[in-house]
């Protein structure tokens, strides 16, 4: 089976806005008629295949839906924007609720454990992640999501449901093997998507993959056989809200070291805040995305997208320490800049956030200052995502309209 190589996502910015510049045209009202229909790797032309830059912030959300605007109107454009608030959407959901990505990770350690110990789990599991079931839809995106690091989303909803509700594996094994794969692999929309088809996250809804639907929206590629012909949710407690951190800002007296990372690369925002970093670190946590081995295309879209990141930035950077992991390594860096404050972009729930809890910890002591900045982007929306989505969908003109005074940064 030949597939699109996963190079076709080249993990540069210029990259990302070329591709941004090629969709464009197609987010209007032939987004909203076609993006259901998943054609085959090298055939997503009806949806943008922009994620593994937007999930990296190469390309801000703001960015896409300013150039996407500025040709379609907010109605004709209506589906396409919604689909970008959604990412935005899943990230303030989990940020009020971090136990929820806890209880993922919990989840999935056990279901490793399990998988240790029963062998037919094992088979089943180890089957479904390199596409031998037998059911030749879900194979074929299993193999496609390999060699790709990308899936279309319907194929990500079909993949899921039949993971849960026909092969009757646990979700957050399911959930792990796109997180090692996918180049858009993010903790708040991956773990919560999951979820959703689970029926945990909408509580008692659940997707089904049906035959019929998947033959309509495939060019009628595939009609599998078998599948689960009900869908029961599965059941979790329920998590409560905790409040949003509250909004940090740098000293701009005091020296500052710069601490990129891989949620957000687009590091223009923090020079407008007036920084002027004496040194710069590049956190790498992308084999915290999974306590199995991440595929190497993963590795090597965020190393590439760092690298970029930081040559363009060369100038603003001070000395650069290209790649830094683990709490110790990053806490003599700190103390080494001799800078009073690290600043970094604000890490949502995920690797980046539990990696820098642990360096604000250590840096105590010294009496440096860990400064998470916030995009107003990030800060208008996420007290929006206290519940549903369609509430949350309701505030999205407002947002829009709140993007002029962010300009595309
Ligand atoms: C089980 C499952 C797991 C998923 N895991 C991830 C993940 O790890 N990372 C991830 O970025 N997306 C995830 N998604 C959401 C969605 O499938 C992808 O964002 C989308 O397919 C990316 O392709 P695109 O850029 O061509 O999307 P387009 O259709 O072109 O949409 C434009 C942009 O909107 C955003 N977007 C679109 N759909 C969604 C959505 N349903 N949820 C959140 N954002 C969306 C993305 O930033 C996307 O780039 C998952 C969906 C499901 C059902």
């Amino acid at each position: 089976m030949t597939h699109g190589r996963a190079q076709d996502f080249t993990p540069t910015r210029t990259a990302g806005l070329e591709r941004l510049s090629q969709f464009i045209p197609r987010a209007g009202s032939a987004y909203a008629r076609m993006r259901n229909h998943d054609l085959g790797a090298g055939q997503h032309a009806h949806v943008s295949t922009l994620s593994p830059w937007i999930r990296h912030r190469l390309v801000t959300e703001a960015e896409v839906l300013d150039a996407v605007l500025a040709r379609h109107s907010l109605t004709a454009a209506e589906k396409f924007v919604q689909e970008v608030y959604w990412r935005t959407y899943w990230k303030g959901w989990l940020e009020q609720r971090p136990a929820v990505w806890e209880m993922y990770q919990q989840g999935l350690r056990a279901a490793l454990d399990q998988v240790q110990t029963q062998s037919g789990l094992r088979s089943t599991w180890a089957d479904a992640c390199t596409g031998q079931t037998g059911i030749d839809a879900f194979d074929h995106w299993a193999q496609e999501l390999v060699q790709t690091g990308y899936l279309h989303n319907h194929a990500r909803m079909w993949f899921a449901s039949i993971w849960i509700f026909t092969l009757r594996l646990p979700w957050e094994l399911g959930a792990d093997f796109f997180l090692r794969h996918l180049l858009d692999g993010d903790p708040a929309s991956n773990t919560l998507s999951w979820r959703w088809v689970a029926g945990l996250q909408t509580r008692g809804k659940t997707y089904l993959a049906r035959a019929d639907n998947i033959e309509t929206y495939t060019g009628g590629r595939f009609r599998p056989k078998g599948l689960a012909g009900v869908a029961v949710p599965l059941e979790g407690p329920e998590v409560p809200r905790v409040p949003l951190p509250a909004p940090q800002m740098p000293g701009l007296m005091e020296p500052c070291a710069l601490l990129l990372h891989d949620d957000d690369l687009s590091p223009a925002y923090l020079f407008d805040h007036g920084l002027a970093p004496v040194a710069t670190a590049c956190l790498v946590t992308t084999r915290d995305r999974s306590p199995l081995h991440v595929a190497p295309h993963l590795e090597e879209f965020v190393q590439g997208a760092m690298a970029d990141v930081t040559t363009r930035w060369a100038d603003r950077l001070g000395p650069l320490t290209p790649a830094l992991s683990g709490v110790g390594a990053l806490a003599d860096w700190a103390r080494a800049t001799g800078a009073r404050q690290v600043v970094t972009p604000y890490a949502p729930v995920g690797p980046n956030a539990t990696a820098l809890r642990a360096l604000e910890a250590a840096l105590a002591p010294d009496g440096i200052r860990l400064v998470r900045l916030q995009r107003r982007y990030d800060s208008a929306a996420w007290p929006q995502a206290t519940a549903g989505f369609f509430k949350f969908k309701e505030k999205i003109p407002t947002l829009v309209a709140g993007l002029k005074g962010i300009g595309v940064v």
